[in-house]
């Protein structure tokens, strides 16, 4: 199988700018449905937290749709979500036992492209610890082919797209399998607005952007929009310049790409005061540590 990183590193630009754009939770409103009702009920079915699943729910929402790790690769959220869970002493009066995640951290430390690919190969090769996380990997893929339709971007995204596609090569960057990531953009017909799709295949999104961009284009004509501290990461470990979709106010912040910021970068008039004030807005949108 050939390295699909590959196609990244391949990609030639067209235009004078690049423009990198996360899926979930960015492009659609597709977080709330994909945690609740997808991830969270194969966590609580597969680790087998039925005695503990309010809290196994709590902690799953948290990690991935209400701080600072939301929009994180599955694999990383599931060990921070065991973590939390393992410390609450409701958990602890209840006598629930944690999964063992060792052999998933271990996994995580090693592996850099922390893809159902990759993962299936691992328990293949008979690495046991990770039959448990496959099972439940792949029960969420299913329930979010079963449930998640329907879902249209937000407004103003296709205009957005339609926009920023005339002068940048746009690129969807995301930590989604690839097969999910085609099937909606192909569902909304938004898909003809971007070069490449990529998803957790092809490495992490610092990755995306460093082999698609970083070298390639001008550090202030590279923005990354996405509603994560990862996406903001990502664009930041490559000197890029990043828009917040903000969490809880979505609309606003493509009602404002589109009409104001879009216009800012092409203009090379984004980088300082500007951005910076919608950092810090970004940044007080998410709290690192739960309430409890
Ligand atoms: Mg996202």
């Amino acid at each position: 199988m050939s390295d699909p990183i590959q196609i990244l590193k391949d990609f030639k630009p067209a235009k004078e700018f690049f423009v990198g754009i996360d899926s979930d939770g960015c492009i659609f409103d597709s977080m709330e449905i994909k945690h609740k009702e997808c991830f969270t009920p194969m966590f609580i079915k597969h680790f087998h937290l039925q005695a503990v699943s309010k809290y196994a729910r709590e902690c799953w929402d948290f990690v991935n749709l209400y701080s600072k790790t939301r929009g994180a690769n599955r694999f990383p959220a599931l060990v921070r979500a065991v973590k939390l869970l393992g410390e609450r002493p409701q958990v602890n009066a209840r006598s629930v036992k944690m999964p063992d995640m060792t052999a998933l951290k271990e996994w995580i430390a090693r592996e850099s492209k922390l893809s159902n690919a990759t993962l299936n190969a691992e328990v293949k090769n008979g690495n046991t610890g990770l039959a448990q996380v496959k099972v439940w990997s792949d029960a969420v893929n299913a329930a979010v082919a079963d449930i998640v339709h329907g879902v249209p971007p937000f407004p103003l995204v296709r205009e957005s797209l339609q926009k920023l596609s005339a002068r940048a090569d746009a690129m969807c960057i995301s930590q989604t399998p690839a097969e999910a990531l085609k099937r909606e953009w192909t569902e909304h017909g938004i898909d003809q607005f971007v070069k490449v799709i990529a998803g957790q295949e092809m490495g992490t999104k610092t990755e995306h952007i460093k082999f698609a961009a970083a070298s390639k284009y001008a550090p202030e004509k590279i923005l990354m929009i996405g509603d994560a501290p990862g996406d903001f990461n990502a664009a930041k470990k490559n000197g890029a310049l990043f828009f917040p979709i903000v969490p809880g106010h979505e609309e606003d912040s493509w009602k404002r790409l589109h009409d104001e910021a879009l216009d800012r970068f092409f203009a090379s008039n984004y980088v300082g005061a500007y951005e910076i004030g919608l950092v810090k807005e970004f940044d007080a949108s998410l709290p690192e540590n739960p309430h409890w």
